[in-house]
């Protein structure tokens, strides 16, 4: 794409209220020890299981690992299921190898996010899958056109929307639940099993949505802005009520120039950006400089499509990689994420 995407401007997005919870009912509504599936029934994630395309159960591909956690927990041991982006990948410019084409050509479906974050993919599966098999768009399914976001790395002017709606708590909450309708539309004797397992992680989704605000409220609302390097806080901004103020990375995921870089300098001075944030997926030594010179703390430890941990680590899910966030991002702002965080149970669970 020809035109650099930057970066200065100060965010249009209108900042939604945020809801003010206070700490106690949070805890109250919180799974309880005895009570969180994934202490009972959590198995080695999903995405390296190998599809076979055999009639005992569904074939599900997935792509980038949230989304494939979020399957995990509905479709439980009902499905196989395999995660065709590899951690440590940058979804984004990820192309599919030769033996993926196997993986699909095996698969009963193809759950992707979409708003184009994976056209290889889709080329790939075009040529490889089944033409009865569905390949189901998480983020085209959830929001409406006029609810797209295109800011800094994602400008209007290439087409191509942000696609980081799972960041967002109840997006993944409505992928959790077209997940389930889509499971169940093709495996219909299982359905009263994938609703059962959408009932239970709905509430531990709605847990951590509660918690959220709880901690959101905790920062002082001069600090709720994010200057991020990789643009995948946009829907979880307008969700908790925080400005989006910039992202560094250009919309070719290339390095800004020098004079970009200067520009954003004296922007984060401007505003008073108490901490610029890196990702583990983009190593950036330009964040780096911004923050050194700019007088800003660098925290580079946010994640939005690599769950912490290794595969086979409780904390290598969805819920994981929120909680790791907001502990983060919470405690870096000058509020008080670790207490709000710290029993939340994180793994993936779902019935036996
Ligand atoms: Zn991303």
């Amino acid at each position: 794409m020809s035109r650099r995407c930057f970066v200065v401007s100060v965010a249009l997005a209108v900042n939604v209220a945020v809801s003010l919870l206070s700490v106690s009912p949070v805890l109250a509504q919180t799974p309880v020890a005895g009570a969180d599936p994934g202490a009972r029934s959590t198995s080695p994630l999903g995405w390296h299981d190998q599809l076979d395309g055999g009639d005992d159960m569904l074939d599900v591909a997935t792509t980038v690992a949230p989304i494939s956690s979020i399957a995990r927990n509905i479709g439980g041991d009902r499905i196989r299921l395999h995660g065709l982006v590899p951690d440590a990948t940058n979804s984004h410019t990820f192309e599919p190898s030769p033996s993926d084409a196997r993986v699909l050509a095996a698969a009963d479906m193809l759950i992707a996010n979409g708003l184009h974050l994976e056209q290889p993919t889709f080329d790939l599966a075009a040529a490889s899958m089944r033409p009865d098999a569905p390949i189901h768009l998480l983020a085209d399914a959830t929001i409406s056109e006029d609810e797209w976001l295109f800011d800094f790395s994602f400008p209007e002017s290439a087409g191509d929307p942000n696609p980081h709606l799972w960041m967002s708590v109840p997006y993944a909450r409505r992928y959790a639940e077209l997940m389930r309708d889509w499971f169940s539309d093709a495996d219909p004797a299982n359905a009263a099993y994938f609703a059962a397992n959408f009932e239970t992680y709905a509430a531990r989704l709605d847990a951590l949505d509660t918690r959220i605000r709880a901690a959101v409220a905790t920062v002082p609302p001069e600090n709720r802005k994010l200057l991020t390097y990789h643009d995948s806080w946009a829907y979880w901004a307008r969700e908790y009520g925080f400005e989006v103020i910039g992202a560094i990375q250009a919309s070719d995921f290339s390095d800004p120039s020098p004079r970009d870089v200067a520009r954003l300098i004296d922007q984060v001075r401007a505003e008073a950006v108490p901490e610029v944030f890196g990702s583990e997926v983009f190593p950036s030594p330009v964040l780096e400089q911004i923050a050194r010179e700019s007088g800003a703390t660098f925290v580079d430890a946010l994640r939005d499509d690599e769950p912490p941990g290794d595969a086979s680590s409780a904390e290598h899910t969805y819920l994981g990689m929120l909680r790791n966030d907001m502990v983060v991002m919470i405690d870096a702002l000058g509020g008080d994420g670790s207490a709000i965080f710290t029993d939340l149970p994180v793994a993936d669970g779902y019935a036996r």
